[in-house]
């Protein structure tokens, strides 16, 4: 990037540069303040560590605003780790439905049963030993151990990150970043108070030291952010170009039978692993069994379906999905999984199936 000043250490004190234990006190004083009031922040001593946990998977590479519903359904439907470990697999995907990354929703279920039936209910208090569990990576190990129990554990998701490299101005490409960016929050972290502290940091981020146009003038921290003195806040961190996704395509079945159409469920691990499914050709390495021409050739022994005007756009992490959605009435019901019209948006269908069957939904002939 092109500014006149290279930061090649980290601009702390004992550089002559930011008065940590000032920052910390300010930062706190702050969050004192205008803590974002957030349904997993329970008021007491601690946080409570199911609800920290819950949140902390939910937000794994999703919004507070997306999550927030989410979490209050689980919240309410299973208050307690054991009674989520109790629940079954499938109600757990259903209530997951459109959160994405499913893996995730596998892996809360197998955690709360571990946390349940073979540590007595209690979540264990170190990111090392947090880290154990299915689900648990070095960041939401991070998260729990500090936010729950207090432990000293620095905790750098995105909006600490960006924080972060204002802060000491890491003006690094993003690789050679990050280390440098773990450096600093590493040492802005607190040996007390490690979990207000990243509370504070992600609200920072989240309210003020925003992604576009940070709010600088009201930052508690301005005046010890290097960023904001070289006037390069905007620039940092340093974002990896746009790759441009391949693009995919792939035809879908509407199959439908007295009103109900047929579904089909994911195998249970790669994308969308154990959610339900209309049958389609093959789009990811483990599409389901469930494809042509087995299905429609057994479903629709003398007939073509019709396609449906349009197509259904997706864009999953790693590439473009463009699916063309073709409908028949079956001629008649194999002992699969058959969902009734009136059902389809309440079964728990992931974003891509939903935008298939809304499409289906809008474009479909009564049945002939
Ligand atoms: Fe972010 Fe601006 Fe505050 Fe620096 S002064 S931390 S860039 S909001």
């Amino acid at each position: 990037m092109n500014h006149p000043v290279r930061i090649d250490k980290l601009n702390t004190d004992k550089q002559g540069g930011i008065n940590i234990s000032r920052l910390q006190n300010e930062l706190a004083d702050w969050f004192d303040r205008e803590a974002r009031a957030l349904p997993w922040r329970t008021a007491g001593p601690g946080r409570e560590p199911y609800l920290v946990w819950l949140s902390e998977v939910m937000l794994q590479q999703t919004t507070v605003k997306t999550v927030l519903p989410y979490f209050e359904r689980f919240r309410t439907l299973w208050p307690t780790v054991e009674a989520l470990a109790g629940a079954p697999l499938d109600d757990v995907l259903r209530e997951w439905a459109g959160l994405g990354y499913y893996a995730r929703a596998r892996n809360l279920k197998a955690c709360a049963e571990i946390v349940a039936n073979e540590l007595g209910g209690k979540f264990p208090e170190t990111a090392a030993d947090l880290q154990r569990l299915p689900g648990i990576g070095p960041y939401t190990a991070a998260a729990v151990a500090a936010i729950a129990f207090d432990a000293s554990a620095t905790v750098v998701d995105g909006n600490v990150e960006r924080v972060v490299a204002r802060l000491f101005a890491i003006d690094d490409d993003p690789k050679a970043a990050k280390p440098r960016i773990w450096e600093g929050a590493a040492q802005l972290t607190p040996a007390r108070g490690a979990g207000r502290h990243a509370e504070a940091m992600m609200d920072l981020g989240a309210t003020i030291c925003r992604p576009t146009s940070p709010d600088c003038e009201n930052c508690p921290v301005n005046r010890y952010c290097l960023a904001h003195k070289l006037d390069i806040a905007e620039n940092l961190p340093v974002r990896a170009p746009r790759r441009s996704l391949p693009r995919r395509k792939a035809r879908a079945y509407w199959l439908e039978r007295n009103g109900r159409v047929r579904l089909g469920r994911r195998p249970a691990k790669g994308l969308l692993g154990g959610m339900l499914e209309f049958p389609a050709t093959p789009w990811d390495q483990r599409s389901s069994p469930l494809t042509e021409p087995e299905l429609v050739a057994r479903l629709l022994p003398s007939r073509a379906p019709k396609k449906l005007p349009g197509l259904v756009a997706h864009t999953f992490t790693h590439f473009h999905l463009d699916v063309e959605l073709f409908t028949a009435e079956a001629e008649h019901q194999d002992d699969g999984l058959w969902v009734s019209v009136e059902d389809l948006e309440k079964v728990g269908l992931p974003t891509l199936m939903l935008k298939i069957a809304r499409h289906g939904l809008r474009h479909r002939q009564p049945a002939d």
